[in-house]
């Protein structure tokens, strides 16, 4: 795989990189001359003092490049190792990485007080004095922002999105330790996480007010159909007023038998018909089925349903599916937002930590 590490001055690409290279058998591939592209072109003593502080031992010169696609052609030769760069400056060549399957772009940010502080350290142990906090962070808004750097538009693109408030390279290293950047998983998706994530997909197209749910029927890794919540088709959409008992957003079970909306199950499973749901279907759902959908479940002949999030009569639907001998799954997909690099050395993803707080409140029903 090639790991490509992105991210703003002194935010940690390079110490991220170096632990790749020194724990996890990672080979560093460099662009020649890049040092210099790293800085904006304003010519001060910030971009002199940057190239200074990060002036090294020279590497191999077969792990040297003269450009992109010479360095992307090596990698694609040998994938199957481990490669790291930093040395990825510019948005058209990333979108040229991006179409590699062994390509994982990883973004690195941190606090600009903080980056600023870890830029002066380096500075004083170099004997140079570093730049005040106004400086720093003109030139910093030059580097992430300005419209022929873009260098925030690589971050955008990241797969991986790191937040490297760590004080120490110790806690660095631990908090990677236990993140594994190196997994392959995280260059391809594993089925349950496919589904799932086509499942969240559809449920962006609900139009019922009360929740967005979304499902996909599968067979054999093949979708059967797919299905969102919300009114019937030739009836206005729930969110135009379609379903009155939605837009009196009353409690949640209240008025049940009047709600015209249909439940995202549902439609998947009117859509595939019965003839297609045979032995060995799965039932992907980014909520927990609830007891009338689990009903029509466990009727049509579903032999196992997957979801994501919980919901409010989860046991309930649990013992239904149980005694209907219809296996019942949960699964996370693994967090693609923000990832702290905590002093832990547990990585925590604010999905997570959001997921954590919502099963503590009560949830709103889906109905
Ligand atoms: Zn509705
Ligand atoms: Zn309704
Ligand atoms: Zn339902």
């Amino acid at each position: 795989m090639l790991i490509g590490l992105c991210g703003g001055i002194c935010a940690g690409k390079h110490a991220i990189a170096e632990y790749l290279i020194e724990n996890q058998g990672f080979q560093l591939l460099e662009l020649a001359g890049n040092r210099q592209s790293e800085s904006p072109d304003s010519g001060d003593e910030l971009r002199l003092q940057a190239s200074e502080i990060r002036k090294k031992e020279p590497q191999s010169p077969e792990f040297t490049f003269q450009d992109a696609e010479s360095l992307l052609d090596f990698a694609t030769k040998r994938w199957q190792e481990r490669w790291v760069t930093t040395d990825i400056a510019d948005a058209n060549i990333l979108d040229r990485f991006l179409l590699r399957p062994f390509f994982l772009l990883v973004s690195v940010d941190a606090p600009v007080s903080l980056r600023w502080k870890r830029f002066a350290d380096r500075c004083w142990r170099r004997q140079l004095d570093p730049p005040d906090l106004e400086k720093f962070v003109l030139w910093n808004d030059h580097n992430l922002y300005d419209k022929d750097i873009g260098r925030v538009y690589l971050t955008d693109k990241a797969q991986v999105r790191l937040f490297n408030s760590s004080s120490s390279l110790g806690e660095l290293h631990s908090a990677l330790e236990s993140l594994n950047l190196a997994d392959e998983q995280r260059l391809r998706p594993s089925w349950d996480q496919y589904f799932m994530q086509l499942a969240s997909l559809a449920a962006q197209r609900s139009n019922c007010m009360k929740r967005r749910v979304g499902c996909v029927l599968v067979r054999e890794s093949r979708v059967i159909s797919t299905g969102y919540n919300g009114t019937p088709r030739h009836l206005q959409n729930c969110n135009q007023g379609g379903c009155p008992r939605c837009n009196r957003g009353d409690g949640g079970g209240v008025g049940l038998s009047t709600c015209l909306c249909l439940h995202a199950e549902e439609n998947a499973l009117l859509e595939a018909g019965r003839e297609r749901i045979r032995e060995g279907a799965i039932l992907y759902c980014d909520t927990c089925p609830c007891l009338t959908c689990t009903v029509k479940i466990a009727q049509v002949g579903i032999s196992e349903v997957v979801y994501s999030q919980g919901y409010n009569m989860d046991s309930d639907s649990a013992a239904i599916l149980q005694q209907a001998g219809v296996r019942l799954r949960q699964f996370h997909p693994p967090s693609n937002g923000l990832i702290y690099l905590q002093a832990s050395g547990t990585p925590i993803g604010v999905q997570e930590i959001e997921t954590q707080e919502i099963e503590t409140q009560e949830i709103e029903t889906q109905d």
